[in-house]
């Protein structure tokens, strides 16, 4: 449905803001949407993009002290959303594979954590529904960072 970003992601995050705080993470929201930006948004498929991008960094991320950066925007006609751990990453060659079904990085070290491989593959197919894209990088600040990109309603007339 037709969504307002601003206070859709604001409520979002501070939802998920308990659940961080639960696994010991620490949080960093940076919200640069502007007030009046939507997009058609499934929201209940929205949720669970960012939950399984999520539910990724506090299994693979860093063991330590988890941080999550997430930070929302508009940028050429697009809500722009990127989410970052500070988690040991993926090593570049394998980091293409990511999004394929049942596809895991480290099968030894990540057969016995209960997971099939398959919560990107689900957020890539749920993020393409939507029109949009989900890409991944290595972050130079290190750990590893989705960027996801959905089209605004009016084609960015509303930016
Ligand atoms: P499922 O999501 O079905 O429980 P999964 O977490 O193994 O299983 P995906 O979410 O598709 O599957 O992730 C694929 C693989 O990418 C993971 O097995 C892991 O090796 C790697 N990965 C995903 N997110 C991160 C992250 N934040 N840091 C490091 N590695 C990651
Ligand atoms: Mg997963």
């Amino acid at each position: 449905e037709e969504t307002m970003l601003k206070p859709f992601i604001a409520d979002l995050m501070q939802e998920f803001e308990i659940e961080f705080d639960w696994h010991g993470a620490d949080f960093n929201y940076n919200d640069g949407i502007p007030e009046n930006a939507t997009a058609k948004l499934d929201v209940k498929r929205f949720i669970q993009v960012f939950n399984n991008i999520v539910d990724n960094a506090v299994k693979y991320g860093c063991k330590d002290k988890l941080m999550l950066y997430v930070s929302a925007c508009v940028l050429g006609g697009s809500f722009v959303l990127t989410i970052r751990d500070n988690g040991p990453g993926v090593p570049e060659e394998k980091l293409v594979h990511v999004f394929e079904r049942f596809y895991r990085v480290d099968g030894e070290r990540t057969k016995d954590l209960g997971s099939t491989g398959l919560g990107l593959a689900i957020a890539k197919e749920l993020v393409e529904a939507h029109g949009g894209t989900i890409t991944v990088v290595n972050a130079p600040e290190g750990g590893l960072e989705f960027t996801i990109t959905i089209p605004l309603s009016g084609g960015g007339e509303n930016t």
